[in-house]
Protein backbone atom coordinates (compact mmCIF):
# COMPACT_ATOMS: atom_id res chain seq x y z
CA UNK A 1 0.00 0.00 0.00
CA UNK A 2 0.93 3.33 -0.51
CA UNK A 3 -0.55 5.73 1.92
CA UNK A 4 -0.40 9.36 1.56
CA UNK A 5 -1.46 12.90 3.46
CA UNK A 6 -3.22 15.61 0.86
CA UNK A 7 -4.42 18.78 1.48
CA UNK A 8 -3.33 22.32 2.42
CA UNK A 9 -0.23 22.44 5.13
CA UNK A 10 -2.19 22.16 8.34
CA UNK A 11 -5.17 20.41 7.64
CA UNK A 12 -4.02 17.20 5.30
CA UNK A 13 -6.36 14.50 4.81
CA UNK A 14 -5.82 10.84 5.02
CA UNK A 15 -5.35 8.87 1.86
CA UNK A 16 -4.26 6.04 -0.26
CA UNK A 17 -3.19 5.60 -3.75
CA UNK A 18 -5.07 3.38 -5.74
CA UNK A 19 -3.39 0.91 -9.09
CA UNK A 20 -3.95 3.65 -11.51
CA UNK A 21 -2.05 5.90 -8.97
CA UNK A 22 -4.85 8.45 -8.34
CA UNK A 23 -5.49 9.68 -4.53
CA UNK A 24 -8.47 7.89 -2.77
CA UNK A 25 -9.90 9.29 0.48
CA UNK A 26 -9.41 7.67 3.70
CA UNK A 27 -11.25 9.85 5.88
CA UNK A 28 -13.65 8.36 8.29
CA UNK A 29 -11.37 5.01 7.74
CA UNK A 30 -8.54 6.55 10.02
CA UNK A 31 -8.07 10.03 11.50
CA UNK A 32 -4.89 10.92 9.83
CA UNK A 33 -1.60 8.80 8.45
CA UNK A 34 -0.02 8.78 11.98
CA UNK A 35 1.39 6.05 14.79
CA UNK A 36 -2.37 4.63 15.24
CA UNK A 37 -3.07 4.31 11.58
CA UNK A 38 0.67 2.64 10.62
CA UNK A 39 0.17 0.10 13.60
CA UNK A 40 0.53 -3.54 12.33
CA UNK A 41 -3.31 -4.30 12.95
CA UNK A 42 -4.68 -1.43 11.34
CA UNK A 43 -2.39 -1.39 8.38
CA UNK A 44 -4.18 -5.20 7.87
CA UNK A 45 -7.45 -3.75 7.66
CA UNK A 46 -6.57 -1.11 5.70
CA UNK A 47 -5.22 -4.04 3.22
CA UNK A 48 -8.42 -5.68 3.13
CA UNK A 49 -10.01 -2.47 1.55
CA UNK A 50 -10.66 -2.24 -1.99
CA UNK A 51 -9.42 1.27 -2.96
CA UNK A 52 -11.54 1.24 -5.90
CA UNK A 53 -14.28 1.62 -3.11
CA UNK A 54 -13.31 4.84 -1.86
CA UNK A 55 -13.95 8.39 -2.77
CA UNK A 56 -11.73 9.21 -5.85
CA UNK A 57 -10.03 12.66 -4.86
CA UNK A 58 -10.49 15.27 -7.95
CA UNK A 59 -8.12 18.13 -8.69
CA UNK A 60 -4.77 18.08 -8.30
CA UNK A 61 -4.24 19.05 -4.58
CA UNK A 62 -0.72 19.27 -2.65
CA UNK A 63 0.66 16.28 -1.12
CA UNK A 64 1.87 16.36 2.66
CA UNK A 65 4.48 14.94 4.57
CA UNK A 66 3.38 11.48 4.40
CA UNK A 67 3.27 10.55 8.31
CA UNK A 68 1.58 13.13 10.56
CA UNK A 69 2.69 13.26 14.53
CA UNK A 70 6.12 11.88 13.96
CA UNK A 71 8.05 11.80 17.55
CA UNK A 72 11.39 11.70 16.28
CA UNK A 73 13.61 12.35 13.60
CA UNK A 74 16.60 9.97 13.69
CA UNK A 75 19.08 10.68 10.84
CA UNK A 76 22.22 8.03 10.33
CA UNK A 77 25.82 10.30 8.94
CA UNK A 78 28.17 8.76 6.42
CA UNK A 79 26.23 5.23 6.17
CA UNK A 80 27.48 4.85 2.95
CA UNK A 81 30.94 3.19 1.90
CA UNK A 82 31.06 5.52 -1.26
CA UNK A 83 29.81 8.40 0.34
CA UNK A 84 32.25 8.30 3.28
CA UNK A 85 35.16 7.81 0.55
CA UNK A 86 33.94 10.95 -1.10
CA UNK A 87 34.02 12.98 2.04
CA UNK A 88 37.53 11.88 3.01
CA UNK A 89 36.12 10.09 6.22
CA UNK A 90 36.51 6.52 7.34
CA UNK A 91 33.66 4.41 6.87
CA UNK A 92 32.25 4.03 11.02
CA UNK A 93 32.36 1.00 12.79
CA UNK A 94 29.14 2.10 14.37
CA UNK A 95 25.95 4.49 13.34
CA UNK A 96 26.81 7.53 13.10
CA UNK A 97 23.59 9.33 14.90
CA UNK A 98 22.50 12.71 14.80
CA UNK A 99 18.63 14.43 15.21
CA UNK A 100 16.60 16.69 12.85
CA UNK A 101 13.84 18.89 14.64
CA UNK A 102 10.90 17.57 13.44
CA UNK A 103 9.21 21.40 12.78
CA UNK A 104 11.80 20.56 9.84
CA UNK A 105 8.99 18.08 8.35
CA UNK A 106 7.70 19.10 4.98
CA UNK A 107 5.96 18.30 2.16
CA UNK A 108 7.61 16.01 -0.63
CA UNK A 109 7.01 18.95 -2.74
CA UNK A 110 6.84 22.05 -0.94
CA UNK A 111 9.58 25.04 -0.96
CA UNK A 112 12.59 24.47 0.11
CA UNK A 113 13.63 27.49 2.02
CA UNK A 114 17.12 28.74 1.86
CA UNK A 115 17.35 30.03 5.78
CA UNK A 116 18.62 33.54 6.73
CA UNK A 117 22.38 33.99 6.39
CA UNK A 118 22.74 30.57 4.55
CA UNK A 119 25.27 30.27 1.73
CA UNK A 120 26.10 26.31 2.00
CA UNK A 121 22.43 24.36 1.90
CA UNK A 122 22.89 21.12 0.22
CA UNK A 123 20.98 18.13 -0.81
CA UNK A 124 20.89 14.58 0.38
CA UNK A 125 18.43 11.70 -1.16
CA UNK A 126 17.69 9.13 1.44
CA UNK A 127 15.89 6.49 2.21
CA UNK A 128 13.27 6.88 5.11
CA UNK A 129 12.22 4.13 7.80
CA UNK A 130 8.74 4.63 9.34
CA UNK A 131 8.54 2.68 12.22
CA UNK A 132 5.21 0.88 13.09
CA UNK A 133 5.78 -0.56 16.71
CA UNK A 134 7.67 0.43 19.42
CA UNK A 135 11.39 -1.04 19.65
CA UNK A 136 13.59 -1.64 22.46
CA UNK A 137 16.47 -3.96 22.50
CA UNK A 138 15.27 -5.38 19.19
CA UNK A 139 17.41 -8.33 17.68
CA UNK A 140 18.70 -7.76 14.14
CA UNK A 141 16.70 -10.34 12.66
CA UNK A 142 13.68 -9.14 14.05
CA UNK A 143 14.43 -5.38 13.14
CA UNK A 144 12.37 -5.13 10.01
CA UNK A 145 9.20 -6.06 12.41
CA UNK A 146 9.16 -3.08 13.71
CA UNK A 147 8.99 -1.30 10.33
CA UNK A 148 5.53 -0.08 9.29
CA UNK A 149 7.07 1.27 5.10
CA UNK A 150 9.45 3.03 3.77
CA UNK A 151 9.18 6.72 2.27
CA UNK A 152 11.79 8.92 0.29
CA UNK A 153 13.95 12.10 2.49
CA UNK A 154 15.98 14.53 1.30
CA UNK A 155 18.13 15.65 4.08
CA UNK A 156 18.76 19.11 3.22
CA UNK A 157 21.59 20.41 5.05
CA UNK A 158 23.33 23.54 5.74
CA UNK A 159 26.99 22.94 5.73
CA UNK A 160 27.89 26.09 7.92
CA UNK A 161 25.81 25.92 10.33
CA UNK A 162 25.95 22.24 10.48
CA UNK A 163 30.54 22.24 10.76
CA UNK A 164 31.80 25.08 10.50
CA UNK A 165 31.04 26.59 14.11
CA UNK A 166 30.53 24.64 17.93
CA UNK A 167 27.92 22.43 19.01
CA UNK A 168 26.38 19.16 17.13
CA UNK A 169 25.42 18.67 13.37
CA UNK A 170 21.76 19.25 14.44
CA UNK A 171 21.83 23.27 14.00
CA UNK A 172 22.95 22.55 10.23
CA UNK A 173 19.86 19.71 9.86
CA UNK A 174 16.90 21.10 11.47
CA UNK A 175 15.68 24.56 9.39
CA UNK A 176 12.32 24.63 8.43
CA UNK A 177 11.39 22.85 5.50
CA UNK A 178 14.77 21.07 5.99
CA UNK A 179 12.53 17.56 5.98
CA UNK A 180 10.97 17.00 2.84
CA UNK A 181 9.03 13.21 3.61
CA UNK A 182 7.17 11.43 1.38
CA UNK A 183 4.85 11.44 -1.28
CA UNK A 184 3.81 8.26 0.18
CA UNK A 185 4.75 5.91 2.87
CA UNK A 186 5.49 2.91 1.02
CA UNK A 187 4.15 -0.08 3.14
CA UNK A 188 7.20 -2.95 4.05
CA UNK A 189 5.49 -5.86 2.48
CA UNK A 190 6.26 -3.58 -1.09
CA UNK A 191 9.47 -3.34 -0.35
CA UNK A 192 11.09 -7.03 0.22
CA UNK A 193 14.35 -5.86 0.25
CA UNK A 194 14.97 -2.15 0.98
CA UNK A 195 19.28 -2.93 0.66
CA UNK A 196 18.72 -2.97 -3.28
CA UNK A 197 17.17 0.27 -4.20
CA UNK A 198 18.24 2.66 -6.80
CA UNK A 199 17.92 6.44 -5.61
CA UNK A 200 18.97 9.34 -7.31
CA UNK A 201 18.76 13.11 -7.29
CA UNK A 202 19.05 16.02 -9.67
CA UNK A 203 19.32 19.99 -9.13
CA UNK A 204 18.13 21.63 -11.90
CA UNK A 205 18.28 18.51 -14.52
CA UNK A 206 21.75 17.64 -13.50
CA UNK A 207 22.35 14.46 -11.77
CA UNK A 208 24.29 14.65 -8.68
CA UNK A 209 23.54 11.94 -7.03
CA UNK A 210 22.85 8.45 -8.20
CA UNK A 211 23.74 5.25 -6.19
CA UNK A 212 22.14 2.21 -4.10
CA UNK A 213 21.15 1.12 -0.97
CA UNK A 214 23.06 -1.83 -1.65
CA UNK A 215 26.59 0.66 -0.66
CA UNK A 216 25.13 1.45 2.98
CA UNK A 217 27.67 0.64 5.58
CA UNK A 218 24.73 -0.58 8.08
CA UNK A 219 21.40 -1.78 6.84
CA UNK A 220 18.06 -1.17 7.71
CA UNK A 221 17.40 -4.02 10.36
CA UNK A 222 21.28 -3.20 11.80
CA UNK A 223 20.23 0.29 12.24
CA UNK A 224 16.71 -0.36 13.91
CA UNK A 225 18.42 -3.05 16.15
CA UNK A 226 21.22 -0.50 16.84
CA UNK A 227 19.27 2.59 17.89
CA UNK A 228 17.07 0.58 20.25
CA UNK A 229 19.51 0.17 22.43
CA UNK A 230 19.64 3.12 23.45
CA UNK A 231 16.08 4.26 22.53
CA UNK A 232 12.73 3.34 22.12
CA UNK A 233 11.63 3.50 18.86
CA UNK A 234 8.12 4.48 18.80
CA UNK A 235 5.12 4.21 16.06
CA UNK A 236 5.61 7.02 13.69
CA UNK A 237 9.44 7.79 14.41
CA UNK A 238 11.56 8.41 11.43
CA UNK A 239 14.75 7.28 10.66
CA UNK A 240 16.48 8.61 7.89
CA UNK A 241 19.29 6.51 6.37
CA UNK A 242 21.98 7.90 4.99
CA UNK A 243 22.91 9.66 1.67
CA UNK A 244 24.70 7.88 -1.26
CA UNK A 245 27.69 10.13 -3.30
CA UNK A 246 27.05 13.04 -4.93
CA UNK A 247 26.43 15.95 -2.28
CA UNK A 248 27.24 19.43 -2.78
CA UNK A 249 29.94 19.41 -0.50
CA UNK A 250 32.09 17.13 -1.69
CA UNK A 251 31.86 18.66 -5.46
CA UNK A 252 34.68 20.86 -6.55
CA UNK A 253 33.75 23.21 -7.05
CA UNK A 254 31.65 23.00 -4.20
CA UNK A 255 27.74 23.60 -5.30
CA UNK A 256 25.12 24.95 -2.77
CA UNK A 257 21.04 25.59 -3.78
CA UNK A 258 20.26 29.18 -4.38
CA UNK A 259 16.99 30.50 -4.87
CA UNK A 260 15.37 29.90 -7.81
CA UNK A 261 17.27 26.11 -8.01
CA UNK A 262 14.77 22.83 -8.74
CA UNK A 263 15.64 19.87 -6.83
CA UNK A 264 13.94 16.46 -8.26
CA UNK A 265 14.72 13.52 -5.99
CA UNK A 266 13.31 9.82 -5.78
CA UNK A 267 14.18 6.17 -5.15
CA UNK A 268 12.77 3.21 -7.01
CA UNK A 269 9.32 2.22 -6.48
CA UNK A 270 9.24 4.64 -3.61
CA UNK A 271 8.19 7.60 -5.69
CA UNK A 272 9.32 11.48 -6.42
CA UNK A 273 9.72 14.90 -4.52
CA UNK A 274 10.31 18.10 -6.58
CA UNK A 275 10.94 20.72 -4.78
CA UNK A 276 11.73 25.10 -6.19
CA UNK A 277 14.46 26.94 -3.21
CA UNK A 278 12.98 30.20 -2.21
CA UNK A 279 14.72 32.95 -0.11
CA UNK A 280 13.02 33.11 3.51
CA UNK A 281 9.83 35.18 3.68
CA UNK A 282 9.23 34.13 0.09
CA UNK A 283 7.34 30.54 0.70
ZN1 LIG B 1 21.84 12.68 5.73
Amino acid sequence: MKLLRYGVKGEEKPGMLDQDGRVRDLTGIVDDIDARAIAPESLDKLRELDPGSLPLVSGNPRIGPCVAGVGKFMCIGLNYSDHAAESGMDVPTEPVLFMKATSAISGPNDDIVIPRGSEKTDWEVELGVVIGKTAKYVDVADALNYVAGYCVINDLSERAFQLESTGQWVKGKSCDSFGPIGPWLVTRDEVPDPQNLALWLDVNGHRFQNGSTRTMVFGVDEIVSYLSRFMSLQPGDIISTGTPPGVGLVQNPQVYLSPGDSVRLGIAGLGEQSQRCVTEGAE
